[in-house]
């Protein structure tokens, strides 16, 4: 099949190079000149593990390009799958679709024969039925199915998502277009894959409940966390003991700083702006956006408070910026809040992060980065684990010891045990276990 991928960020990218490894021929488009260049000389503008490899080896196999034009790359598609930003409007909180809508006007004009449009972007309940209203409007010749096919993958296992996910929603109005996604999807399994076709609207739905009900998940493990703080319970044994619970599950229940990332807030937000607006107000997902939202300036407070409430002229070092560990996607990280709450009192900050420094740099402000953990917290008057990345998991403890001006660290993701951190004389705080010192 020939298919063509309109926006080649972290899912268009994923998504365009997984088809294309699976045999079919891709078109990867991006308005961003800057994009196309960087993936035409071999570069990748994504940090996500295995892409590199993935793309070279298909682009040199000829089944994967980039190009700048939409026209000749829709012209020639059986699929035409559109993977632009939905990021919040600002100021509202509704998605904002313009990017959508312009692809849709993009597309309408080059379309030759019949062509399936799939939107992979995560899009309010409706927006299938606009694009399809837009491109009738535009071209009214065009023979077309729209189809909402959500993306479920995550940055840093995109790959193996992509690949092997645990479904694949299709939602269809026009019967012709399941044949056309079934076939896209075929290579990936030798049986009968796990694709649920249903109606578009359904479809679109599923994204964001899917998303609301894993960021409801995160919420109640946190705020659990605040309630074994205060009775001296420990919140991994609590997760641990319901998650044995199959009904359940144990995903989802680390307790932490909040989510971020580019969709869990965005989405949490727009879904509950949908139910608002259609006289349903989601009252759970509005307690969700709520307490995650106060939960990003209680972490500030947390460090605050590891220094008796004055960080004035501390060094305070980041282990970890991006909001979750293997991306570069610095997108509503918690380090954000955090660095601008202890900047404004005061603290000097430090940071170290793997691969979400050049990111970070665009939107983190009075900030000296390092090159490395232990170069990060030399001389540092604390040491806070953000990420869970690898490498902060099995630091070299009596290093870190040597290096802090103070042996006192925050760890925002229960990286460390409190007794051994007590046991080897650390001034340590993590989230919902009692500080042992
Ligand atoms: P992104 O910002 O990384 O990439 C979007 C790309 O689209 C950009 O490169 C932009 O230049 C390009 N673009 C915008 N309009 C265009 C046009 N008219 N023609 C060509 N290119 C255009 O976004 P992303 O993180 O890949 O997310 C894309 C969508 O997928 C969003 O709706 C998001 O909610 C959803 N999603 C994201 C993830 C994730 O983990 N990032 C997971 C599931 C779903």
């Amino acid at each position: 099949m020939r298919i063509a991928i309109i926006g080649t960020g972290y899912v268009g990218l994923v998504t365009g190079a997984c088809l294309a490894d699976f045999g079919h021929v891709v078109t990867c488009v991006d308005k961003d000149p800057v994009k196309i260049e960087a993936l035409l000389a071999g570069r990748m503008p994504i940090y996500e593990p295995g892409l590199e490899d993935l793309v070279a080896r298909n682009v040199r196999e000829a089944r994967l390009s980039f190009t700048a034009e939409l026209a000749p790359a829709v012209r020639e598609a059986d699929a035409v799958f559109v993977a632009v930003g939905t990021p919040s409007r600002r100021g509202d909180g509704h998605a904002d679709l313009s990017y959508v809508y312009g692809a849709a006007r993009e597309i309408a004009v080059a379309v030759a024969g019949f062509t399936v449009v799939v939107t992979k972007s995560t899009v309010p309940v409706g927006t299938g039925d606009e694009v399809e209203r837009i491109i009738r409007e535009t071209r009214p010749d065009a023979d077309i199915a729209v189809v909402s096919n959500p993306e479920f993958l995550r940055e840093g296992a995109a790959i193996e998502d992509f690949k092997r996910p645990d479904r694949i929603v299709i939602g269809i109005e026009d019967e012709r277009a399941r044949a056309v996604m079934a076939e896209v999807y075929r290579p990936l399994y030798l049986n009968q894959g796990p694709l649920l076709f249903t109606q578009r609207r359904t479809s679109e739905l599923i994204k964001y409940a899917a998303n609301a009900f894993l960021a409801t998940k995160i919420t109640f493990i946190n705020e659990m966390a605040d309630l074994c703080e205060k009775v001296g319970a420990n919140v991994q044994d609590v997760a641990h003991g319901i998650g044995l619970d199959k009904r359940i599950g144990s995903k989802f229940l680390h307790a932490g700083p909040g989510f971020g990332g580019s969709c869990f807030p965005k989405d949490t937000l727009a879904l509950m702006r949908t139910g608002q607006g259609h006289g349903v107000p989601l009252r759970l997902v509005e307690a969700v956006v709520g307490v995650n939202d106060a939960r990003k300036t209680a972490m500030a407070r947390k460090i605050v408070s590891a220094f008796d409430g004055d960080v004035s002229g501390r060094t305070i070092a980041l282990l970890g910026l991006t909001f979750k560990p293997n991306t570069d996607d610095m997108r509503e990280s918690p380090s954000i809040p955090i660095v601008y709450a202890l900047l404004d009192k005061g603290a000097r900050i430090r940071a170290y992060d793997p691969q979400g420094m050049d990111e970070a740099r665009k939107v983190l402000g009075e900030v000296d980065y390092r090159s490395s953990a232990y170069d990060c917290i030399d001389g540092a008057d604390a040491a806070v684990i953000v990420t869970e990345w690898d490498e902060f998991r099995a630091l070299d403890l009596d290093r870190v010891k040597r290096l802090l001006a103070e042996p006192r660290i925050i760890d925002l993701r229960n990286i460390y045990r409190p007794e051994e951190m007590a046991r080897r004389g650390f001034r340590y705080e993590s989230v919902g276990r009692r500080a042992v010192n």
